[in-house]
């Protein structure tokens, strides 16, 4: 069995995660310019200084969704704070280190984010700097989730604007209380011990060793059809109902009509190694290695993606391929393809 550390993780909640820390730079247009033009939104405030003080803002104000990217870290920042950690006998860790390890040693070494929340006080204003204290908000007891057992943790990041800060990098903690608050946002990791999903492990047939199941697609009502067309030993390719244009991966709509009506035809499952790539590393327990994964082209005309069960080292780009139709559990049936004698002069 694993350690429990509920104890010592309950004494971690409400301490600070790490020191405060403060934006690279303050709240500055070429910033929002380019956030604005990545996610699209044309909303003038953000842009124009007339547009924003005639909606009553006093001037151009920040998109207030833009709010963690004032204070991300550059990725020479991240990494040298990972090395930092890395050194055992250096600075004594911050308290989220800690916890972390705690999280670790109790055998829950994976980690998926679930939820962010944001609240914001105000508009933020061109030249405002922020600086942000993070604090452990809660750490839940064990829970059973699809992805295994695991605690969820809540970090509260509380950001203030500190409009006299200057060029300093770092503040103490009362420089920070002194500010004023504008936003508070909670972000939720799940910290989880792998494998431990129910009805995670299957056996081999030969009673070999338990091993992860594969991966499940993420079933939508375009793309249910194929998965229900393996399991019945059927590959379909969805067709537009009105100008018979064959689509994969499906969509809800033609690329070429427009049109929503679809149905579907079954492929022969020939075809041709249109690329491919052989996975080596990182090796997910689900699966053999190197692994082979190919594009292919059907028939057809449409290409996806599947296992190859070619020995790599005859792989070839063109070379003719056929899919067999693999139960890999009781619910997931997928396409693997074979490499077939390349074609023949039949005429002998
Ligand atoms: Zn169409």
């Amino acid at each position: 069995m694993s350690a429990d550390h509920s104890e010592e993780l309950a004494a971690l909640v409400g301490r600070r995660s790490g020191a405060p820390q403060v934006a690279p730079d303050a709240v500055n247009l070429a910033m929002i310019r380019h956030w604005v033009e990545a996610m699209g939104d044309e909303n003038p405030v953000y842009l124009s200084e007339e547009a924003a003080t005639d909606a009553g803002f006093g001037g151009i104000v920040a998109p207030p969704t833009m709010l963690q990217a004032w204070i991300m870290r550059g990725l020479k920042a991240s990494l040298e704070a990972e090395s930092r950690r890395a050194e055992p006998e250096t600075t004594a860790g911050s308290d989220n280190d800690r916890m972390m390890a705690l999280l670790d040693d109790e055998g829950r070494t994976s980690v998926v984010a679930t939820n962010c929340d944001q609240h914001y006080v105000r508009p933020l204003r061109l030249g405002e700097r922020l600086v942000t204290t993070s604090t452990i908000e809660d750490i839940t007891a064990e829970k059973k989730t699809g992805l295994g057992e695991g605690r969820f943790v809540t970090t509260r990041i509380d950001f203030v604007s500190l409009p006299d800060l200057g060029e300093h990098a770092s503040v103490s903690e009362e420089v920070v209380a002194a500010g004023e608050p504008v936003a508070t946002m909670r972000f939720r990791i799940l910290k989880y011990r792998p494998g431990t999903a129910k009805g995670a492990e299957v056996r081999d047939g030969d009673g070999g060793p338990a091993r992860p199941r594969r991966p499940r697609p993420a079933l939508t009502q375009d793309n249910a059809f194929f998965f229900e067309g393996t399991r019945a030993g059927k590959l379909l390719i969805q067709r537009c109902v009105s100008c018979h244009t064959l689509r994969h991966p499906p969509l809800p709509a033609c690329a070429v009509c427009g049109s929503l009506d679809w149905d579907t035809v079954q492929a022969s499952g020939r075809g041709e190694l249109y690329s491919f790539v052989v996975v080596h590393y990182p090796k997910v327990p689900s699966f053999d290695y190197p692994l082979p994964i190919g594009l292919v082209a059907l028939e057809e005309g449409t290409r996806l993606v599947a296992d190859l069960a070619i020995d790599p080292a005859e792989l070839r780009i063109g070379m003719p391929v056929e899919a067999e139709l693999v139960s890999f559990d009781d619910e997931l049936t997928l396409p693997v393809f074979h490499g077939l004698p390349a074609e023949r002069d039949e005429g002998g």
